[in-house]
């Protein structure tokens, strides 16, 4: 079973273009106007907003101790 993870955004690169949430095919991220959020329950893991970002504002971090 794949890993699970969390994805993180660095607010200080991210200029809220909404790729990711695009991209994501869980809608795991939401990106309105003001800001970034993610939903950890939604998550499938696939890292698929950390490669589609085109500034590399997101990283993805073990998810551990999860049931
Ligand atoms: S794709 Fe990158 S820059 Fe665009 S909203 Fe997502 S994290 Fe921010
Ligand atoms: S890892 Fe996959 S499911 Fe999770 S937020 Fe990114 S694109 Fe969505």
């Amino acid at each position: 079973m794949a890993e699970k993870i969390r994805v993180i955004v660095d607010e200080d690169k991210c200029y809220l273009c909404g790729g990711c949430a695009g991209v994501c095919p869980a809608l795991a991220i939401r990106v309105s106007a003001s800001k970034w959020e993610f939903f950890q329950d939604k998550c499938i893991s696939c890292r698929t907003c950390v490669n589609a970002c085109p500034v590399g504002a997101l990283s993805a971090e073990p998810l551990e101790g999860e049931p």
